[in-house]
C-alpha cells in the first residue's frame, strides 16, 4: 500500500449532467494497493484512516486520471501536419500511400514502437486505436502495445473497395485474419480487440456482414469506424448504399450499432441519426483538431448533448495535430467557443472529456477514468518544468478551476512527469525540473 500526496483532480461523474462533478483536492491523498485505488480524499483524512502506509510526496505537481483517447490511427504517426487538404484528398495524397507502406513488417514494427511510446509520453493510458490493413502489422502493433503496459483496444482495419487496391482484403480473408488476431491478442495483457471497417465508403455489403459475424461470434469485442465526417464523403456513401436513408443506416443494417460501438466524427449528423445513436447507446469520438485541420466542420456538440448522445475525445492522429489529450480538450473548447450555437466548456467538462467520458464510451467506466475506489490506478503526475510559462502561471493561482484551466491550456508532454497504469510506471520524464 502507498499514499500519493498531491493536488488531485478527477471527475467521478458526468460533468455535463452535474455541475459538481469535479473533485478537486488541493492537498489530497490517493491510496493505492495492488494496482487499485483504495481511497481518494483530503490528505488529513487519508492519513488518519491509513496511519502506517508510506507516503510519497508529490506536492510539487498534480495528479490526474490517465487520459483516454477514443480515436487515433497508429499507421499515421509520421504524417501529422499534412495541412491544407480535405478528407478524401488527404487520404489519397498523404495517408493511404503511408498506410500502404505497413505491408513491410520492419516498417510496421518501427511505427508501432514509436506510436505507443508517444501515447505514454503524452499521458494517454487507454486508447482505442485504428490499426493497419495488414495482419502482420497488427501483430507488431499488439506486441508493442503489450510491452508498453498501456490499455489498448485495436484491430485489423477492413476494406475491400475504393481506397488503394493494395489495402484491400477479400471478405473471407478479412474474417480469417480477424479471427486469428482475436484468438492471439484479445484479453492478453491489457489488450482488447475491436472490429474496424475503415468506413462505409470502403466496405462492401459482404465486408459489413463479416463485421457483423465477428461481433456476433465475439460479443465482448468493441466496434469502431468513421461516420459523417465530411460532406463529400457523406454524399459518396449515399451513392454506394442507395437503400440507406442516411450514413448511420448502413451500420444499423449490419447490427454494428451498440453499447460498444464508437463512431468517429459525426460532424454532419442529422437529427434522426442523433436520435438513433442515443437509442442504440452508441458513443461518438469527437476529434476537434482533425475536424478543423481537414476543414470537416464544427462538431455539433450542443445537438449531441440535447439528443443525449454520449461523446468523448479522440486526437485522430494523423488527421489531428498531435497526441496530447489536454490539448485536444482545449481544441474542443476553442471550437465550441466560436460555434454558431456557442457552448463554453468548463475546466471540469474538459477534464471529463479527456478522461472519464472516454472510459464511458469504451464501457470501461468501472475500470478506469477517475479515482473512485476499486478502479485501476491509472494516473498522470503533472509537474510544470521550472521556468516554464505554465510554472509562472501556476504560482499565484489557488482556485481549483483556474489551476485546472491553466493545466489544460499549457501542460504539454514536457509537463508530464510520470504515467502509471494499474500502478505500474509506464513512462517517466527524464527532463531536469
Ligand atoms: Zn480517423
Amino acid at each position: 500500500m502507498e499514499i500519493l500526496r498531491s493536488c488531485i483532480f478527477h471527475t467521478p461523474g458526468n460533468a455535463f449532467h452535474n455541475a459538481a462533478a469535479l473533485t478537486a483536492l488541493p492537498d489530497g491523498g490517493l491510496v493505492i494497493e495492488n494496482g487499485k485505488i483504495v481511497a481518494c480524499e483530503d490528505f488529513a483524512a487519508i492519513r488518519t484512516a491509513f496511519p502506517d502506509a508510506p507516503v510519497r510526496d508529490l506536492r510539487d505537481g498534480y495528479l490526474l486520471p490517465g487520459f483516454i483517447d477514443t480515436h487515433i490511427h497508429f499507421p499515421q504517426v509520421r504524417i501529422i501536419g499534412g495541412l491544407g487538404r480535405s478528407l478524401l484528398d488527404w487520404l489519397d495524397c498523404i495517408t493511404l500511400p503511408e498506410e500502404s507502406r505497413l505491408s513491410e513488417s520492419p516498417y510496421a514494427t518501427e511505427l508501432a514502437q514509436e506510436f505507443v511510446h508517444h501515447l505514454a509520453v503524452h499521458g494517454t493510458t487507454t486508447s482505442l486505436v485504428f490499426g493497419a490493413h495488414f495482419p502482420e502489422a497488427m501483430r507488431a502493433f499488439f506486441a508493442a502495445s503489450a510491452r508498453s503496459g498501456l490499455r489498448i483496444i485495436s484491430g485489423l482495419v477492413l476494406s475491400d473497395r475504393k481506397l488503394f487496391p493494395e489495402l484491400h482484403q477479400t471478405p473471407a480473408a478479412a474474417f480469417d485474419a480477424s479471427q486469428q488476431l482475436i484468438a492471439e491478442f484479445h484479453g492478453q495483457h491489457r489488450l482488447r480487440y475491436a472490429v474496424i471497417p475503415r468506413f462505409a465508403l470502403s466496405a462492401s455489403e459482404a465486408m459489413l456482414e463479416v463485421c457483423q459475424t465477428l461481433l456476433r461470434e465475439n460479443p465482448a469485442l468493441h466496434f469502431t469506424t468513421h461516420i459523417n465526417e465530411n460532406p463529400l464523403e457523406v454524399h459518396e456513401v449515399a451513392g454506394l448504399f442507395p437503400w440507406a436513408a442516411d450514413y448511420l443506416a448502413v451500420y444499423e443494417r449490419y447490427g454494428l450499432t451498440g453499447r460498444r460501438s464508437i463512431l468517429a466524427h459525426n460532424v454532419q449528423a442529422t437529427n434522426s441519426e442523433l436520435r438513433r445513436l442515443k437509442a442504440h447507446h452508441c458513443s461518438v469520438a469527437h476529434c476537434p483538431a482533425s475536424n478543423a485541420a481537414l476543414g470537416s466542420g464544427i462538431f455539433p456538440m450542443r445537438r449531441h448533448l440535447n439528443a443525449g448522445v454520449h461523446f468523448a475525445l479522440g486526437t485522430d492522429v494523423g488527421g489531428g495535430t498531435g497526441f496530447g489529450m489536454l490539448k485536444e480538450a482545449l481544441q474542443a473548447y476553442l471550437m465550441q467557443r466560436v460555434a454558431p450555437d456557442v457552448l463554453t466548456l468548463s475546466p471540469a467538462q474538459m477534464l471529463y472529456l479527456a478522461t472519464r467520458a472516454g472510459a464511458e464510451a469504451l464501457a470501461l467506466e468501472n475500470e478506469t477514468g477517475d479515482f473512485q475506489k476499486g478502479k485501476a490506478a491509472d494516473y498522470v503526475y503533472l509537474r510544470a518544468p521550472q521556468g516554464s510559462v505554465l510554472a509562472g502561471a501556476l504560482q499565484d493561482l489557488s482556485d481549483p478551476d483556474s489551476i485546472l484551466a491553466a493545466l489544460i491550456t499549457m501542460a504539454g508532454p514536457e509537463s508530464i512527469a510520470e504515467v502509471h497504469v494499474e500502478g505500474d510506471l509506464v513512462y517517466e520524464n527524464q527532463l531536469p525540473h
